[in-house]
């Protein structure tokens, strides 16, 4: 082993438990420290990808993580009036395929974190909770009370979008974090069967103002049944109108959009049991800094469009943990894992700034091109090769 031998990570989310067990396995001593009192998963199922796919093999966990999921084939969209499909992905059309034929997953929050912690757990990795992280410095981090905790050779903030670390730095280095108009409601629902296709992420849209989507995400690891999440766009500006309204009105609207999820309705019991989720962007122009590596969404968070932030974050993961096991030196490791990851980072986050006002505005305009020019563009073989390789992530190659 060469680099540091103690390593804290301040949150427990899919980037800082996967470091934490690549950093573990490599003879790191690894304390993560979670602000919950209890290490837990949070947020909506989410698409891992052929990226965040290999950086599991290279764990050698994707059987245990697969077991759990739903593999998928495409994803496809629908235009809610005329009922054209306007987007199309397969993942039969990416130039490279993975061999054993899963090249993307639906994944309930809960899977992946219960094999990346308890792997954690195998590994020596240990946890403070109820821990509120609220500064690094001198590979010190310090608590919500301003306490600083004792030294560590290297601390990566793992913390997530709204990570305050990240939020001073992303300041030192003249940069911004822009809040998003547009967010999404969403709920765990049982998978509703026909005639949902098990194997495709499913979106209706009406311009860009209406969009509802139907995940397959599999199981969670403590029950066989199958599930979905079920996503509405809202802003979160008009969330406490929404929930004035009730859920009769809205569901009466999205019947009309998509008839066929009125049953998968029926297992929502209330507005209250939908999550909203704000999104918000920000690119930190360099994720580390002395003693410190910024990952995941506190380096770089968006809206989820693309379905790549999961992925991301995983990838941060495996190029800094390969930093520090190439370069006997801190400084130098920390400059590769910003170096190798920077062209990737700053091509998807430009894709997913590019690409949500295709699916998420108010206007007319885009949303049209969207139906009219990019879904016809899209069915031609070279672009339906190019639109597999965006949503799978390797447009560029992620470690280079
Ligand atoms: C509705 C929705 C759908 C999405 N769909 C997809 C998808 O299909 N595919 C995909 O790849 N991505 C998707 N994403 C994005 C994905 O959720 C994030 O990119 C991913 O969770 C980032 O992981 P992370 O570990 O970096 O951060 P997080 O998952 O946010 O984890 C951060 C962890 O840090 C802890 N923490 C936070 N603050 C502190 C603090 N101050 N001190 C200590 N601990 C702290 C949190 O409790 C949490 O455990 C979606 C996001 C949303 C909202």
């Amino acid at each position: 082993m060469s680099g540091p031998a103690t390593v804290a990570i301040a949150g427990a989310g899919p980037t800082g438990l996967a470091l934490a067990l690549m950093l573990a396995r490599q003879g790191r001593r690894v304390m993560i420290h979670e602000r919950f009192d209890r290490p837990r998963p949070i947020g909506a199922g989410f698409m891992l990808q052929p990226t965040g796919l290999y950086v599991l093999d290279r764990l050698g966990l994707t059987d245990t993580v697969a077991a759990l999921g739903q593999p998928l084939n495409h994803l496809f969209g629908r235009e809610a009036r005329r009922r054209r499909i306007v987007l199309d992905v397969r993942y039969a059309d990416l130039a490279s395929r993975r061999p054993d034929g899963v090249n993307a997953l639906g994944v309930h929050r809960a899977a992946i974190f219960h094999v990346l912690h308890d792997a954690c757990l195998d590994a020596g990795v240990e946890f403070v909770t109820d821990h509120e992280v609220a500064s690094a410095a001198d590979g010190r981090l310090t608590d919500a009370k301003g306490v600083a905790g004792p030294a560590f050779d290297l601390v990566v903030d793992a913390t997530g979008a709204r990570s305050l670390i990240a939020r001073e730095l992303l300041a030192k280095q003249g940069g911004r974090r822009h809040e998003l108009a547009w967010g999404a409601v969403w709920a765990t629902v049982p998978w509703p069967g026909d005639p949902f296709d098990s194997t495709a992420l499913e979106q209706v849209y009406r311009g860009a103002s209406r969009m509802i989507g139907v995940l397959p995400v599999g199981a969670r690891p403590d029950s066989p049944d199958r599930l979905a999440t079920f996503f509405w766009s809202l802003k979160p500006a008009d969330h406490e109108d929404w929930l004035r309204a009730g859920m009769e009105r809205w569901k009466a609207e999205v019947r009309t959009l998509w008839p066929e999820v009125a049953g998968l309705l029926e297992t929502i019991p209330d507005v209250e049991a939908l999550t909203l989720a704000r999104y918000g962007h920000h690119t930190l122009p360099l994720p580390v800094a002395d003693r410190l590596a910024v990952v995941g969404d506190a380096a770089h968070s968006t809206s989820p469009q693309l379905g790549q932030g999961v992925n991301m974050g995983l990838l941060d993961a495996l190029t800094l943990a390969d930093a520090l096991e190439t370069h006997p030196e801190l400084d130098e490791a920390l400059a590769a894992y910003a170096r190798i990851r920077r062209w990737h980072v700053r091509l998807y986050q430009a894709l997913s700034m590019g690409f949500t006002p295709f699916y998420q505005a108010d206007g007319q305009a885009l949303p049209w091109v969207r139906d009219h020019v990019l879904g016809k563009l899209a069915r031609l073989p070279f672009a339906a090769r190019m639109l597999a390789a965006t949503v799978s992530g390797v447009l560029l190659d992620p470690r280079r």
